[in-house]
């Protein structure tokens, strides 16, 4: 298969699951999907539970094989900027051996090269070595929101012994990751009102200010080591193995180069046995992502005001509990909250932690694929791959371990060169052909 050629006219679809003027490009993407699935006689359906149709296909099932469940995304994020793009972002363009187009690498481009070498199987007349089930969807970019009813509707047909994603990262073409493990989150908007209206700050003095008093709820949770400052928040938290710790050690990177690339002077460890890049992933996180309150115009207006808000989301690891974590943070910030003052919360994005267990994971399928891996990545990329936890969290990989029960290999052909999400959008033509040549050897070996 032409990968170029196929990523031509699939980014020319603009596929922005966001934008309900491009419901056209929507169509397109998955119509392209369809006539991929067709031209192999690959029996594939549009399931349409939300708002965008989810792409399901499967392979002809053989008893006896291992079954892999391939998810990859056909949406992509808006390109409303298109001044800071050097080429139109749903134009393909090869420059200097990179395809740039919106969506190239996330992720229509990662899960074409798992198309490609299924096409190149097909049309070269072998038999398919492996029973595939593939699940392409239209809202990873909006919260994949209607993914969780999807699964449980589709419970049965989807059973396999393990996801094959394509949609996280590596360090570049030689250091290949294999994400083993994702943070849960949880989310939370807080608001805390103290009077009925904004009064004149001639008043001050004998008045608690809502701004004030949620900066001090705010500031005591955390400890002065950096700590999160809630009864309970550790409990659960698993301590990392002594090879979880060698894999970040063969990160090509240390803090002081770190800091560099994100530009800030210092990092902050709350424990001193961790460095930067394994407090990203081994520890929880309470952070605050928004503060709200008062008057915000230009110039001064002497106001008291009547109320104040923050965004706090937490990330959590393994094995804490999404559910719990919510629970301590409503009751310690209502324990913190002025009794004069009316507190009101409101959670959304609840995700727990993931962890793959790549030593002891339940599936023998799994376990043997895994010793696979290692060698065809090897093979194909010139060394072993990274085995690392993320900082990140993919809501879809939780839900199909906790719906479908199945864990994620979870292989990354992004890298940070290639401005996901942001203008100029580009992949490696030689990541993608690599990529390629990965999955083949992967399903053929397997
Ligand atoms: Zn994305």
């Amino acid at each position: 298969m032409d990968l170029k050629g196929f990523l031509t006219e699939y980014v020319s679809h603009r596929s922005v699951s966001s934008d309900g003027a491009l419901e056209s490009g929507m169509a397109g993407a998955r119509g392209h999907l369809m006539a991929f699935f067709k031209e192999l006689s690959i029996d594939a359906k549009e399931i349409k539970i939300g708002k965008h149709a989810v792409i399901f296909a499967k392979t002809e099932q053989v008893a006896g094989r291992p079954t892999i469940l391939v998810y990859g995304h056909y949406d992509v994020q808006p390109a409303d900027d298109v001044d800071l793009w050097d080429s139109a972002p749903f134009v393909l363009t090869e420059r200097n051996g990179r395809l740039y187009g919106r969506g190239v690498s996330d992720n229509k481009g990662c899960h074409a090269s798992i198309l490609a070498a299924v096409h190149g199987m097909v049309t070269a007349g072998k038999k398919l070595p492996v029973n595939l089930k593939f699940v392409l969807e239209g809202e990873e970019e909006i919260g994949s929101c209607s993914m969780p009813q999807f699964l449980i509707q589709m419970k049965d047909e989807l059973a396999a012994d393990f996801a094959l994603v394509a949609d996280t990262w590596s360090l570049d073409e030689s250091n290949i990751v294999i994400t083993t493990a994702l943070r849960g989150i949880v989310g939370c908007e807080v608001e805390l009102t103290g009077q009925s209206r904004d009064l004149h700050s001639a008043y001050g003095g004998c008045i608690l200010n809502p701004i004030q008093a949620l900066v001090d709820m705010c500031s005591a949770l955390h400890a002065e080591d950096g700590f999160v400052n809630i009864p309970g928040f550790y409990d659960g938290v698993t301590c990392p193995s002594d090879w979880e710790r060698e894999q970040v050690r063969r990160l090509p990177m240390d803090d002081g180069k770190m800091r560099e690339l994100l530009g800030v002077k210092w990092f902050k460890l709350p424990d001193a046995r961790f460095s930067a890049a394994e407090t990203m992933r081994f520890l929880p996180t309470l952070e605050f992502n928004g503060i709200e309150g008062g008057f915000q115009g230009e110039g001064i207006k002497t106001i008291i005001p009547r109320c104040a808000s923050a965004k706090i989301t937490c990330r959590l690891v393994p094995d804490q509990s999404a559910e719990k974590i919510q629970r301590l943070l409503s009751e310690t910030l209502e324990k913190l909250c002025p009794k004069e003052m009316s507190l009101f919360m409101k959670f959304e994005q609840a995700v727990n932690p993931y962890f793959f267990d790549v030593a002891n994971c339940a599936s023998e399928t799994l376990r043997h694929a895994m010793g696979i891996v290692n060698g065809a990545v090897r093979d194909v990329f010139g060394a072993t791959p990274l085995y690392l936890r993320e900082g990140g969290s993919i809501g879809l990989v939780t839900e199909l371990k906790e719906i479908l029960g199945i864990d994620s290999l979870l292989i990354g052909l992004s890298t940070a060169q290639d401005n996901i999400h942001a203008p100029n959008e580009s992949i490696a033509i030689s990541m993608l052909e690599k990529g390629r040549k990965f999955f083949e050897l992967f399903f053929s070996r397997l």
